[in-house]
This record gives structure tokens, C-alpha cells and sequence, in this order.
């Protein structure tokens, strides 16, 4: 096993360069989420170039190629985000979109591409059994609300969240468990435990426009509404149970017209995250509350759209185990640590949902995610070692029979089943409109 574990490095180590050269071109051309076609081009032109075929657009942009082994199996699901974030403050955003890799996922994509090398290099998946699936997925990161809600309209999608949808349209149905590896900074290399999930909401507070000056007696203020009810979700918190790292936080995305105008339309964005689905929901149902609450309180209207986010994630620790023995050559036992409890969300807690599967992290970047100074400081570590360390975890699972994956799939049964999973996303949706303006006022 270690004889194949080092050929599979070593072509690796061949197309080192070209790993290299490919994420920083990802790096260089950022897409944001459903929108990555280019990067979606350059994942299958990869994949073609090997020898590997593969199916594109699914969910919009994902790419999807398969390695099978000697022997039938159980399917592994290898998977590389290929999103950006939109951060315009950040020195390498596109200058027009705003987009920039400061979440490394443009890494995540060379760690996939050199784990499609690895293990297609001939003799190594004639002595593993079942299949590796290669993914490179869609819209990890949850933004541009009004272009993806556009999306469901028309409906080119359903839920917001690239893993999501690839589950909706059943390109997890043939996979066993999954793993994927982030790139971070601080250490080098990370376990996950937990992260939080999360629903998000959309309130239109609706008024009636007058001169702010003149008139105001005859105004209803949506500003004023929206103000409460942020104020009315604050005096919540000491209920949120402790343990639960609830965060309800927002934005106004729409703040009126003009300042001399009594404001008639405001809109307001809220993610509400906890570790539980439960607490998502308690705090969810209390944050409606507190919206309604606003527009009661100056006469208003509110219309409230919850959609349902992303499920918390509980990492399997089995597979994370067997990161943990891989990685240690690349980084040494003592830079290995754990994340603990995490407040953030991912789609990836939608899979661990359905199947065991792991989230961990390696290193080779400075500064925080998400945050102006982020960027890759050690083209190995974050370009290079993940797609080794995915190839030995997937040997490791996949030899023998793929005893060890088999063993994890048996005594790591799903949290939910498809149609719960699927019934827990669809509870989440709630459509609803609280008209509290008086006849006089309309
Ligand atoms: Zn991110
Ligand atoms: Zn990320």
C-alpha cells in the first residue's frame, strides 16, 4: 500500500508546475458562485487531458468524472469548491465583479486535479475496489442572494448551495462518503468537529412614502419597522441556549429612497445559524416574530421569504482519522490541531448529513479567510499536498477490498435519510405576509 501511496505522489510530483500554474490562474480569474464557467472549463479541460471523462454543468457549473477500481465497491466522493467570495476591498478582487479567492477555494481545485493524477495513474485503481468520484462543485459560498433567488425563479436551480442542488439532483446518490480538504491559515493542518447551520431570510418592510418634512404624520416608516424589529431580535438573545453558538445577524440591503422621502420599501437580509437544526429553528421562528413585530408597531406591512441555508456539519471522525495519519509526513504530528466547535457554515454539513464524510484543513496561506490579507503564502502545502493527502486517504479507504470505507459507511449510519434531509430543507421554506395597516392608511 505504501509502494502505491508513493506512486501516486510521485505524479504528483511530475505535474508539479502545472498544479501550481492552473490554481494560480483560478486565483487570477475568480468567479463567484453558479457563475464559475471559465474555472469549470479549465477543471474539465484537466480531466480531458488525462484521459478522464467527465460530465459538466451539472448544477449549472459542477464537473463530475469517475475512476473505477478492480472490483466493485463502495463510491468515494473526492470534492474541490469552485468558488469565490466577493470582496472588492481585497487587493487581487476583480476589478468589475468584485470576486477574489480569499476563501482558497481556487486551492481546493488543484488538490482535486492532483488527486485526479494521482489516481490515474496507471495500476493504482486496478488494486483499490469501488470508485472514486472527482467533483468540482458549484456555490459553496452563500451570496449574491437576489441573482441565486433569480436562479429559483427560474427555476435553474431550487436550493442556494451548489452541494445542495448536485444532492437534489442526485449526483450523491451513488456515493458512500466524501471528503474534501479547505485551505486555511494559522496551522497546518486541521480536524473539524462541528459547524454551525444556518437559515436565511429576506424581510421586505413596507410603508407608505410622504415628505419626510412636511408630511411625516401621514407616513408609515419601513425604516423605523425594520429598526425595531433588528432591535426586538437582539432582545432575543438571552434566550438562544447556551451551547448552541447561535448568530442571527443582518443587513439592509434596501434602506429607502431618498432622505426626504419617508421611507415606504425596506429590506432586510438575515442569516440565522446555530449547531443544531433545532436551535436554526427556534431562533428562526423568533426572528419572524421579531419582523412581524416592527411592522405592528408602526402599521406596516412585512413580507418575510425564509429559505432554507445550509445544515450544520458533523464531521466523521473515522475519516478524519484517516486524513490525520496522511497528512503527518507533510506537515509533522505536532502542527495537526483541532477546530473544535466552528460558529461558520458550509454545504459540506448538507453531506455529512447524508453520508459520512470529512471537512478538514491544511494550511499554506496567511491572513484571515474572507478578509482583505488572505492569500496563499506556500504554493505546496495549499496547491500540492491536498490533492496527496485526498489520494492516500482514498488508497487507505479504497485497498483491500475497501474494507476500511466499507467498515466507516457501516458504522457511520447517515443522520437523515434523503427524504428527511429533503423534508428538513423544504420545513425551512416559509412564505409569509403580517399587514398590520389600518384601512385609514392604505
Ligand atoms: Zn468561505
Ligand atoms: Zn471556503
Amino acid at each position: 500500500m505504501e509502494e502505491l501511496k508513493r506512486a501516486a505522489c510521485a505524479a504528483i510530483d511530475e505535474h508539479r508546475d502545472a498544479i501550481v500554474g492552473l490554481a494560480e490562474k483560478i486565483w487570477a480569474h475568480p468567479e463567484s458562485g453558479f457563475k464559475e464557467h471559465e474555472t469549470a472549463r479549465l477543471v474539465a479541460g484537466f480531466f480531458k487531458n488525462i484521459g478522464l471523462p467527465c460530465r459538466e454543468g451539472l448544477a449549472l457549473t459542477g464537473v463530475r468524472a469517475e475512476l473505477k477500481g478492480a472490483q466493485p465497491g463502495p463510491g468515494l466522493a473526492l470534492l474541490g469548491e469552485l468558488d469565490a467570495i466577493i470582496l472588492p476591498g481585497h487587493p487581487a478582487a476583480d476589478p468589475v465583479t468584485g470576486a477574489v479567492h480569499a476563501c482558497g477555494h481556487h486551492a481546493q481545485i488543484a488538490g482535486l486535479l492532483g488527486a485526479a493524477l494521482a489516481l490515474s495513474r496507471p495500476g493504482v485503481m486496478d488494486k483499490l475496489s469501488g470508485r472514486v468520484i472527482l467533483m468540482a462543485v458549484p456555490a459553496e459560498e452563500y451570496l449574491e442572494l437576489e441573482f441565486r433567488r433569480q436562479l429559483a425563479r427560474e427555476n435553474k436551480i431550487r436550493y442556494l448551495g451548489g452541494k445542495q442542488e448536485l444532492i437534489r439532483l442526485g449526483h450523491f446518490d451513488d456515493v458512500d462518503l466524501a471528503m474534501m480538504i479547505h485551505t486555511g491559515s494559522g496551522r497546518k493542518a486541521s480536524l473539524r468537529t462541528s459547524m454551525n447551520g444556518f437559515t436565511s431570510h429576506y424581510a421586505r418592510f413596507m410603508g407608505r412614502a410622504s415628505h419626510a418634512g412636511e408630511f411625516p404624520h401621514l407616513g408609515i416608516n419601513a425604516l423605523n419597522a425594520a429598526s425595531l424589529a433588528l432591535q426586538a431580535v437582539h432582545s432575543q438573545r438571552e434566550t438562544f441556549p447556551d451551547g448552541q453558538h447561535v448568530r442571527v445577524h443582518s443587513i439592509i440591503r434596501k434602506g429607502g429612497e431618498s432622505v426626504n422621502t419617508v421611507p415606504a420599501d425596506v429590506q432586510v437580509e438575515t442569516m440565522v445559524r446555530a449547531k443544531t437544526i433545532e436551535a436554526v429553528l427556534d431562533a428562526s421562528r423568533k426572528t419572524r416574530r421579531c419582523y412581524r413585530a416592527g411592522a405592528l408597531a408602526v402599521g406596516g406591512r412585512v413580507d418575510v421569504e425564509a429559505m432554507p441555508g445550509y445544515m450544520p456539519l458533523n464531521d466523521c471522525r473515522a475519516m478524519a482519522e484517516v486524513f490525520q495519519r496522511n497528512v503527518r509526513q507533510f506537515v509533522g504530528a505536532d502542527s495537526i490541531g483541532e477546530s473544535g466547535h466552528m460558529a461558520s457554515s458550509t454545504d459540506m454539513g448538507d453531506v455529512t448529513q447524508i453520508m459520512p464524510a470529512t471537512h478538514p484543513t491544511l494550511g499554506g496561506a496567511e491572513g484571515n479567510s474572507h478578509s482583505a490579507d488572505f492569500h496563499v503564502v506556500d504554493p505546496d502545502l495549499a496547491y500540492v499536498v491536498p490533492g496527496k493527502v485526498m489520494a492516500m486517504c482514498a488508497i487507505d479507504l479504497l485497498c483491500g477490498g475497501a474494507g476500511l470505507a466499507r467498515d466507516i459507511v457501516g458504522k457511520n449510519p447517515p443522520m437523515l435519510s434523503r427524504s428527511a434531509y429533503f423534508r428538513m430543507l423544504e420545513e425551512q421554506a416559509i412564505s409569509e405576509t403580517h399587514d398590520y395597516m389600518e384601512d385609514a392608511a392604505r
